[in-house]
């Protein structure tokens, strides 16, 4: 063996990496469709399980003649497709951590992840059209042809050659809505643990065919490739373009066969607001058997429409966070029960367990009383990247068994127990603000404001002033048909409930709520609405 890396560095197949869990199918059924995606020629295309492994070969011996070393990072900038899973599946074979990012990313947060990633390469597509990577990036672009070299990445040294389940599969950088972007650091062991788990809701079929809607550097994204792909299913990407029109979302959706959809609610809101027919006819078809949505709570109003709409479908609410992928995955009763007023977050996925903590550390069993989710998991993230300080802050010596060296995940989210043990999510634990001395949960104020008679939706936030006390202030959304409601009976229907300190202070009616990269409700833009 050449003392500098002749020998290509392989993930044993006996021992988890994602390539190797991910592409299980190839070896037991190297036909069966792995993705179905848009074609150039405005079709469909299909890509098999063996096509894709090919694909995934071809792209390690191109990576490998690199001359990159086990742990290098390797942003992955696509809209999800077959070539972008076999890149990533590439990557994990050869111990290069991958970040995932979209083409829509701005150049400027795109700047801040490499500076903070320092990745030793930048791959888009072919088509991808983004320029001024640094130079001391490497460059290149893949398509159906395999890997094209723009820029070499500067020569490293090779120390590593073996790929262990320790080593990291990837690194993606939240979008912030839970405070500023970190970068989650998750091993190919903690990916495949929380894929295992996930196994035993049997959400997915190997006939399955299953639409991703969340954008590639979204972890929700690897949610769906490792679901679909973990099963044997069909993994088929919506492009971005399709979300933003409702009518060309459902019949693709249609012309591909999919039997499952995956997102976060806001993808369903332009279709409930235009496409509502369709979607009814899509219903009684039966043809969507399954919607699946994580992220964010889903307004209950627009969830029972949804429902009204897909009368056969299976409804699942995916709870939990980039740290550990997800936390749990729960059958929501389709219909809701008429007064339901909360969705259940459940019980976590198989293998991992959601304790509710108070303040002092102790455990809190009481149905109904609010305490903190802290997650002990195998699918624990590693750290945050060159962050240990933030890391500390939520990776902690587990609260019941202090002595025994283990770890769990203070999520910073607030829920309650209901009678059989299932949690209902509360919030965030950081939007609990102080008003005028006395402690709010925003959602509390948001969830008064949705009950008024024709509200869709609330946010409500506290607005700082230069002078004086902070503000708190709501924004609605209103059904599109209706009146939009009156400022002062919304307010005068909270004073009903609320004490006065919950009572905002002013409200701004909205068309819709801007939305994140990832496409959950973006508080920092709406707050600029009224700054501005
Ligand atoms: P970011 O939003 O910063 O990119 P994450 O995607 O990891 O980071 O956000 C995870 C958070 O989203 C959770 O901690 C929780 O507050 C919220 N969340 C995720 N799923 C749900 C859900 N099903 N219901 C309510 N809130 C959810």
């Amino acid at each position: 063996m050449s003392p500098n890396g002749a020998r290509p560095v392989r993930a044993h197949a006996s021992v988890d990496n994602l390539r190797t869990y991910l592409l299980a199918a190839a070896r037991r059924d190297p036909d069966r469709p792995a993705v179905i995606q848009a074609a150039a020629d405005g079709g469909l295309e299909t890509v098999t399980y063996g096509e894709l492994e090919r694909r995934v070969d071809r792209l390690v011996d191109a990576l490998d003649a690199l001359g990159l070393d086990v742990g290098d990072r390797v942003i992955l900038e696509s809209d999800t497709n077959a070539d972008a899973v076999a890149t990533l599946l590439a990557c994990a074979t050869l111990g290069l951590p991958f970040t995932p990012t979209s083409p829509e990313v701005p150049d400027e947060r795109l700047l801040t992840i490499i500076d903070s990633a320092e990745p030793a390469l930048h791959i888009q597509s072919d088509h991808g059209q983004r320029t001024g990577i640094p130079e001391t990036v490497g460059t290149a672009r893949f398509g159906p042809g395999g890997l094209t070299v723009e820029r070499a990445p500067a020569p490293r040294v090779r120390r590593r050659r073996v790929v262990t389940p320790i080593d990291t599969a990837y690194i993606t950088f939240t979008s912030g809505t839970t405070g500023r972007p970190k970068g989650v650091v998750m091993s190919h062991r903690g990916v495949i643990a929380f894929l295992r788990g996930a196994e035993a809701a049997r959400l997915v079929t190997a006939e399955d065919r299953v639409a991703n809607t969340s954008p590639l550097q979204f972890d929700f994204a690897l949610f769906d490739i490792g679901l679909a792909l973990g099963h044997g299913a069909t993994l088929v990407p919506v492009p971005r373009a399709r979300l933003n029109w409702p009518r060309r979302f459902l019949s693709y959706l249609r012309d591909a066969g999919v039997t499952q959809v995956d997102g976060v609610p806001s993808v369903w809101r332009p279709v409930l607001r235009h496409e509502s027919d369709l979607l009814a006819e899509m219903g009684q078809e039966g043809v969507l058997s399954r919607i699946t949505f994580s992220g964010e709570d889903f307004p209950l109003d627009e969830l029972r429409r949804l429902q009204e709409l897909l009368p056969k479908a299976r409804f699942t609410n995916g709870y939990g966070a980039t740290e550990t992928m997800a936390a749990s995955i729960t059958e929501v009763p389709n219909p809701l029960p008429p007064g339901t007023e909360r969705l259940s977050i459940g019980y976590a996925v198989a293998g991992a367990e959601m304790m509710l903590l108070g303040s002092d550390g102790s455990p809190v069993d009481e149905p109904g009383t609010i305490g903190e989710i802290y997650l002990r998991s195998p699918s624990l993230f590693s750290g945050y990247w060159r962050d240990p300080e933030a890391t500390r802050a939520v990776v902690l010596p587990d609260p019941l068994h202090p002595g025994s060296g283990q770890v769990v995940f203070k999520t910073g989210d607030l829920a309650h127990m209901g009678p059989e043990g299932e949690l209902y999510f509360r919030g965030r634990v950081d939007s609990q603000v102080q008003i005028r001395g006395n402690r709010v949960e925003l959602g509390e104020v948001e969830r008064r404001i949705g009950q008024f008679a024709g509200v869709t939706g609330a946010v409500a936030m506290v607005l700082p002033r230069e002078d004086g006390d902070p503000l708190l202030h709501a924004f609605v959304t209103c059904a599109p048909a209706g009146p939009a409601p009156d400022t002062r009976e919304v307010l005068a229907f909270c004073r009903a409930a609320l004490p006065a300190y919950m009572v905002p202070h002013g409200l701004s009616v909205v068309n819709e709520f801007p939305v994140t990269v990832n496409g959950k409700v973006d508080r920092t833009a709406l707050a600029a609405h009224v700054a501005s």
